[in-house]
């Protein structure tokens, strides 16, 4: 991508309304932009990045054996009265009245539309397991939307919801999704630790969420420290198998959100317990009958009895997860984003647009890069060397490389770690070389 050619808005003054530094970055780099109270429009750099989540999020459902289908964003709220949730849910919900006064609203979870759909279809023991997925716009009013996209009024989620025969498949289908937020996680670069909650307004027996820690997280969180160093390894796993024994690995450790901390349960180890903030990128819970039971999603069972179906449901916060990922890589300068979903792997950063040497090696080199797969964005407009380099730190690709005349008079280029900020001096030739082995 030419940067000539990207629609970029950078700010060049930190905006007043931010008050934390993913929601600062986001607005200077023209990832976002306010349209009303915890509403955004995502702007090209947002937008890539946003679908780079919900990528890696979706190759995780689809993996671990979900199907993914497209709920709408507006409901009727009959089957809300259905479930009892429609008094329940509170302000937060936005309540709509169709043309013929007809009473709608804009979902802000999709247990009973699911539902639904599950108890029109499915009338027996054998169709079971089943996982249906959507990746969908909510919309719930909150209290004090803040801090851009990570409590928005808008968000994205990806939710899925489990549909099982008996209790102990359901639990099999909760720990499939447990190991899969744990890769899905790690997938994009991310560690969230997995710690017990509460079921909140979706109710149920058991429920996990996956917390980033950070100290703008609003969440506050109980570890053991050991669980904050454990290496969350990246498991080629198989989802047919059971993954009790994995799930074990994290939840033997304790890890508890403030809601569902019991200092009884920790006594000995009471040195190794740490106070910590975070922010929730996901949760899920296991609810069993909950919802199928007041809305009659039965099936038939083995011995033909009718039975409310098992149920539970997986919830990612996809655009909170944009600011989580800046809260938890940055610095003084700008965003460092994790290779994983990076809008682009390096940025060629050309510090005399113009002159013909380095219009002609930044090109060349541009176009070489492009060809061997990479994903590069080059820096080709003509503004200050400075103006570039400060542009470039911000947006925080992991590489830059930053060509200009005294580089090409030494015939010597540098190639910064936006991470570590090292810069190594390269020949072209040495340039290319690792250009093509980094991928
Ligand atoms: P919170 O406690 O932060 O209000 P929640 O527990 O109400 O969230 P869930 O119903 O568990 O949220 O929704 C699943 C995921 O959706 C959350 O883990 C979070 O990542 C995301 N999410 C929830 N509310 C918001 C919001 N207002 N803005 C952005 N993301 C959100
Ligand atoms: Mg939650």
């Amino acid at each position: 991508m030419l940067l000539s050619k990207f629609f970029i808005p950078i700010l060049k003054e930190n905006p007043k309304e931010a008050e934390i530094i993913s929601h600062i970055y986001m607005l200077r780099s023209g990832m976002i932009q306010l349209s009303a109270s915890g509403i955004y429009s995502w702007l090209p750099l947002g937008k890539i990045v946003l679908e780079k989540i919900t990528e890696i999020c979706r190759q995780e459902m689809l993996k671990a054996g979900a199907n993914e289908i497209l709920m709408p964003t507006i409901q009727p709220a009959e089957i809300w009265k259905e479930s009892g949730r429609y008094d329940d849910y509170g302000k937060e919900m936005l309540r709509i009245k169709d043309r013929n006064n007809r009473d709608l609203l804009y979902g802000p979870t999709n247990e009973e539309l699911v539902t639904e759909i599950f108890r029109t279809h499915v009338k027996s023991y054998k169709e079971l397991p089943l996982n249906l997925f959507h990746i969908q716009w909510k919309f719930r009013d909150e209290l004090r939307p803040r801090f851009g996209v990570m409590r928005g009024r808008e968000f994205l989620m990806k939710d899925a919801y489990s549909f099982d025969n008996d209790y102990k498949s359901s639990i099999n289908s909760y720990n499939k999704m447990f190991i899969a937020y744990i890769q899905l996680f790690k997938k994009m670069g991310l560690k969230a630790v997995p710690m017990k909650a509460d079921t909140g307004p979706i109710g149920g027996d058991l429920s996990h969420e996956f917390i980033i820690i950070a100290d703008t997280g609003e969440s506050v969180v109980y570890i053991e420290k050991e669980l904050l160093n454990f290496n969350i390894s990246s498991l080629n796993v198989n989802y047919d198998d059971n993954l009790q024994d994995e799930v074990n690995k994290y939840t033997s450790f304790y890890a508890a959100t403030e809601e569902k901390h019991n200092m009884n349960k920790f006594d000995n180890k009471i040195n190794n317990l740490i106070k910590k903030r975070g922010i929730e990128v996901g949760h899920i819970f296991h609810f069993g009958q909950k919802y199928s039971m007041p809305m009659k999603a039965t099936i038939s069972d083995k011995e033909g009895k009718n039975i409310p179906v098992f149920m539970g449901s997986y919830g990612v916060g996809l655009s909170r997860l944009v600011g989580a990922v800046i809260e938890a890589n940055h610095d003084q300068n700008g965003i460092i984003w994790p290779k994983e979903i990076s809008p682009w792997d390096y940025n060629i950063i050309n510090l005399k647009s113009g002159d013909v040497n380095c219009d002609n090696i930044c090109l060349k080199l541009y176009n070489i890069m492009k060809n061997k797969g990479l994903n590069i964005l080059y820096d080709d407009t003509d503004e200050r060397a400075g103006v570039k380099l400060a542009r470039a730190d911000l947006i925080g690709l992991p590489y830059q490389i930053i060509i200009g005349p005294k580089g090409i008079k030494e015939q010597s280029y540098d190639i910064k770690c936006r991470k570590s900020g090292d810069i190594s001096k390269l020949s072209y030739n040495e340039l290319l070389n690792l250009v093509q082995t980094k991928k």
